[in-house]
């Protein structure tokens, strides 16, 4: 096993060794049997075995990277940045776009790596994740130059117009990416793009469960950006809190409990950081709504990915008078959808995408049937599949008592609870410790609007669901313990970014008056000048 950081770099080819442009070949995977029948990702030793989590083929192999290792390669990558960091904002915009057209060009490589560790359709790996990635690199390349060009400023205080003031954007250094397994394309190409564009260099730690599509993100940007500067160490959690105490910034998107653990390791060391964590996301009916539009949204915005999106639809509350014929409609739209895995396309949704995440599906539902929930459809795994398939759900009569409508699902099922009013939907929407972004479908948009600022999450849709996360000029983040700091908007680019002031003197006096020696006369200036300049009014300036 090579293991010097200096050989580290080409390690990956090691791990996914293709050519450019190859397709994986079902033929070269290997079943694994009952070893998978507990987890989609196998420990074994210093290797991780990854599993196509729809079929339960053995994939490919790839290391674990010992601490010392990683140390190492954020050492290489630092170095990289540190050049990268002297290049304009209009060359690093050049490149980023030629990483774009790499995307388009390997799309469909791109798509067959997510697909077959994830087992998600493979129009979702384009539409999502490909789509997502390229419209970060558009959407930030065009704003970037504005965002982060130095900015002038000019002091309010007549006392400091003698001072030239400014405020430049300096990259962090080396930004440690840990991403999660739902999007493991999106969440390491689409992310990173911000970072670069401010100057960085990133190094990004996959989840052991995905760790594929990341290394192919690594392969692709070393044929574009300076060597080093896009890495990935792939390992498990370990790996991931080695990451935390060497990066010089880190952006962690995963659960909360693992979250609460990189903001404590991050601490040691001071490391800034920004936390995009779980969500219980509610949408809201109310009874003037478009029913059929609402229902198709909700079906999407609960099953796309299997559910297995922070921001997927979680608990729906819907006003008592329209909530049987919201369910039934909802029943008919979540009967139409198909699932399989990828080869039986066309198929809406897939496989979970570990055994894990399946068993927690599966404790959910169990525990709110055994509360008094009633299934209205689905309710059991898929065994028409021999990977980790649970069917689309529909579930009424549930409360907040069973942990369907408090703990976190990440999976096909929509929790249906009729409400009595407005008020109710809010006050239920509002009983969370999760805040990441919420729907609300009525056609009193004005109503909508209101009932909006009331709910305590990061983002509110009207008429839509889950989309503007898409939607790169909207800021991303939770509010509770969905999170701490945001992605996209100009506010997402600078947060790769240290503010840097500077005061610079345009007179040149030999000593400033707030400078040594303090004499009374300095003194009785100054007790002129508070109320001159503080005081409301000119003539209580004046007079006092
Ligand atoms: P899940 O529980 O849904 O699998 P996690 O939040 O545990 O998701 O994982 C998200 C990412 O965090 C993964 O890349 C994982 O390896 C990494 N990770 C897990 N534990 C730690 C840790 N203690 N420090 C840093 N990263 C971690």
């Amino acid at each position: 096993m090579v293991t010097t950081p200096g050989s580290i770099r080409h390690e990956w080819r090691l791990c996914l060794g293709k050519p450019r442009g190859a397709r994986y070949p079902r033929s070269t995977c290997a079943k694994i049997g009952s070893v998978v029948a507990t987890a989609a990702v196998v420990r074994k030793g210093d290797l991780i075995q990854v599993v196509n989590p729809a079929t339960l083929e053995r994939v490919r192999d790839v290391r674990v990277f010992r601490d010392d290792e990683i140390r190492g390669t954020v050492d290489l990558c630092r170095d990289a940045q540190g050049e990268w960091a002297q290049r304009s904002v209009a060359e690093r915009i050049e490149i980023l776009r030629k990483f774009r057209d790499a995307i388009v060009d390997h799309k469909d490589e791109i798509a067959a790596t997510i697909v077959m560790e994830t087992g998600k359709p493979a129009h979702e790996a384009v539409a999502v994740e490909i789509f997502y990635s390229c419209n970060m690199v558009d959407y930030y390349t065009k704003i970037a130059a504005e965002t982060l060009r130095p900015e002038s400023r000019s002091s309010l205080n007549p006392l400091f117009k003698t001072k030239k003031l400014e405020v430049a954007c300096l990259p962090h250094g080396v930004v440690g990416f840990i991403t999660p397994w739902n999007f493991p394309f999106m969440f390491t190409c689409g992310d990173i793009v911000p970072a670069l564009l401010a100057g960085n260099g990133v190094v990004i730690k996959p989840s052991e469960i995905t760790p594929l599509s990341g290394l192919l993100v690594e392969r692709l940007a070393a044929e574009l950006f300076p060597r080093d500067l896009v890495r990935v160490v792939t390992g498990y959690g370990e790996a991931g809190a080695s990451l935390v105490g060497c990066a010089d910034y880190v952006s962690f998107t995963g659960s909360v409990s693992t979250g609460k653990k990189v903001m404590a390791k991050a601490a040691e060391t001071l490391t800034p950081l920004s936390l995009e964590l779980g969500g219980k996301d509610p949408l809201i009916v109310l009874s003037d709504a478009d029913l059929h539009r609402a229902a198709a949204a909700t079906a999407w915005g609960a099953l796309f990915n299997a559910g297995q999106a922070c921001i997927s639809v979680e608990r729906v509350y819907v006003e008592k008078s329209v909530a049987s014929e919201f369910t039934r409609l909802l029943v008919k739209e979540v009967e139409k959808v198909r699932q399989g895995p990828d080869e039986h396309a066309p198929i809406d949704i897939g496989s979970m995408t570990s055994a894990r995440q399946l068993g927690i599906v599966e404790s959910h539902v169990d525990d709110a049937v055994r509360k008094g929930a009633h299934v209205e459809i689905g309710g059991r795994r898929n065994g028409r599949y021999q990977g980790y398939f649970y069917e689309p759900t529909v579930l009424t009569g549930v409360t907040h008592d069973m942990l369907i409508m408090t703990e976190e699902t990440f999976g096909p099922v929509i929790p249906i609870m009729a409400v009595k009013d407005r008020e109710e939907a809010l006050a239920m929407a509002n009983d969370s410790r999760y805040g990441l972004s919420a729907s609300i479908f009525t056609r009193d948009t004005r109503l909508a609007r209101s009932m909006a600022r009331q709910i305590r999450a990061g983002a509110v849709c009207i008429n839509d669901c889950c989309v503007n996360y898409i939607v790169p000029e909207l800021p991303f983040g939770g509010f509770k313990e969905s999170g701490i700091g945001f992605r996209h908007s100009p506010g997402g680019l600078t947060k790769f970014c240290r503010q840097q002031a500077m005061l610079e003197d345009r007179i040149g006096l030999r000593r400033e008056p707030v400078w040594f020696p303090y004499t009374e006369g300095k003194a009785s200036l100054f007790n002129r000048l508070i109320p001159l300049l503080f005081r409301s009014g000119l003539r209580r300036k004046i007079l006092g």
